[in-house]
């Protein structure tokens, strides 16, 4: 695998089934978070390209949503297919925008995507229908045209869970990437465009959230907007469709706390929340980042995630030994670095990591950090740090642990570790999360995957996903 110099220059957009100038003439770089240098250049779309995006669409989107659904099937499992095809090349790519380790990319950022359109295109063959209820028929039809607006954490992954399950129900597309990292998505765009959708059917648009973003969710010609972000991006865009009533689905952050109980598996627990803490440096919205742990048993559980986080040594990604790459970009390092420092004067115990961790030259790295004796009511124990940051939380008993895996803004995940099922059954009832996984129990790319609370609302995966974007029609007879 290598490190991509050149720039990758992208001058148009993809509107209509064309590839067209923008109306602007302003730009914005991708930077290499690896190397600091710019990875390529994309051009931000102006108001008259957005508007031109959302028409197309519009046109567009009674006659996808009219072609038999075995059709819409085949061309999201030829998406998967396209994507697959271009392997090795699709990785290094995703590897040099984001930054993630490639043996995590491999799986993360490339594999899952293509898996997506996979299980979407055999997902709706099977899943098309409509039920009696009493005297009436009801149907499920597509919401119409979508707005899909994406982050840089898996950049090609969180499209796809959008844009698959959109195409395989019948809407229209207008997708909107992070202006952090595009590249990959004017890779899927290539490949939506070799396998021949209708004009219109797919349409991107690039540039900052600010911008395109806000006026894609203001817009009164879209059915539906999902949006995968911050809370604060995300209140933004709902307060806008709000205006024209626009559906929204919004998957936001987290901050999700592995609960081990006083019978659980500590060493499993601690090695179980590490990787998920610190794969993808951290830069993961399901991240387990915090620990909560009997007080009786912190002393092995320190341990245990030392032991386990020694393997993440900050590196280059591209190498396939590196388990921990760089942050996104310098702002966000700069954000990671104050909430380290923010641990230490709250009185947080440094266990591993920290500021004074000798770190590549180049690169927006960080160390992977781990403090102990953290109090809920400290910033690091309440706030998505989005970085390779993780908290351990002692309680006295499972109330607490409770209270304390509950006790913030958040609702997305958490972790229960037992010996007894049923007792971490009982815990998960408790949390307003939208999974838990229970002593580390395998991925389930069909069950559906949200949030609660400020992690918003709205389901992607499966059929969960799935129905978003359709809505029931009754007929009564
Ligand atoms: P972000 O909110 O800054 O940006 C997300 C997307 O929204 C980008 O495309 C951005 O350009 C756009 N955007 C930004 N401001 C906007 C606005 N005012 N109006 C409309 N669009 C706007 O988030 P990010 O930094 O790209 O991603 C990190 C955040 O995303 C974290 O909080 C993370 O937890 C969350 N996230 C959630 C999930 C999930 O499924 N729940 C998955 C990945 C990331």
């Amino acid at each position: 695998m290598t490190r991509l110099a050149a720039p990758l220059a992208y001058e148009r957009l993809y509107i209509d089934g064309k590839w067209l100038s923008p109306t602007s003439q302003a730009t914005s770089d991708i930077i290499n978070p690896a190397t600091e240098e710019i990875l390529g250049r994309i051009p931000a779309a102006s108001s008259d390209d957005v508007d031109a995006a959302v028409r197309a669409a519009v046109v567009a989107q009674p006659g996808w949503a009219a072609r038999p659904v075995s059709e819409r099937a085949d061309a999201v499992r030829r998406i998967g297919d396209g994507l697959a095809a271009r392997g090795e090349s699709l990785l290094e790519l995703l590897v040099n925008e984001v930054g993630t380790p490639r043996s995590l990319a491999q799986v993360m950022q490339f594999q899952s995507a293509v898996d997506v359109f996979r299980d979407v295109a055999d997902l709706v063959t099977e899943s098309q229908r409509e039920e009696q209820v009493l005297n009436s028929v009801v149907t499920y039809e597509p919401i119409g045209v979508v707005g899909l607006i994406v982050p840089w954490n898996y950049p090609l992954y969180q499209a796809a869970l959008k844009v698959a399950p959109a195409l395989a129900a019948g809407c229209a597309i207008v997708l909107k990437p992070s202006a952090l990292a595009t590249l990959s998505l004017y890779a899927l765009a290539e490949v939506i465009d070799e396998i021949g959708l209708p004009p219109g059917v797919f349409n991107i648009v690039t540039g900052r959230g600010a911008a395109v973003g806000e006026q894609l969710a203001a817009h009164p010609s879209l059915d539906m907007i999902s949006f995968t972000g911050s809370p604060t991006a995300g209140r933004r865009v709902a307060a806008l469709a709000a205006q024209n009533i626009t559906r929204t689905t919004l998957e936001l952050g987290g901050k999700g706390a592995t609960v081990l109980l006083d019978d659980g598996d500590a060493v499993a627990a601690a090695r179980h929340t590490v990787r998920s803490c610190f794969g993808n440096a951290g830069q993961t919205c399901a991240a387990m980042t915090r620990l909560v742990v009997p007080r009786s048993r912190l002393a092995e559980v320190e341990d245990a995630v030392l032991a386990a986080s020694a393997e993440y040594v900050a590196g280059d990604p591209l190498l396939p030994e590196t388990k921990l790459g760089p942050l996104i970009s310098a702002e966000r390092r700069e954000k990671v670095r104050a909430y380290i420092t923010a641990g230490l004067a709250q009185g947080a115990r440094l266990v591993a990591g920290g500021l004074d961790v000798p770190l590549p030259e180049r690169g927006y790295y960080v160390a992977a950090t781990v403090f102990s004796d953290v109090e809920p009511r400290m910033t690091i124990a309440q706030e998505e740090i989005f970085g390779p940051v993780l908290a351990i939380e002692a309680v006295d008993d499972v109330e607490e642990a409770v209270r304390v895996a509950e006790g913030t803004p958040y609702g997305l995940t958490a972790s229960v570790w037992s010996a007894d099922v049923e007792r971490a059954r009982a815990v998960g009832r408790q949390l307003r999360v939208g999974s838990v996984n229970v002593n580390g129990g395998k991925f389930n790319p069909s069950a559906p995957f949200g949030g609660r609370k400020d992690s918003g609302y709205g389901r992607e995966r499966g059929r969960f996903g799935l129905e978003e974007y359709l809505t029931p029609k009754a007929y009564h007879f």
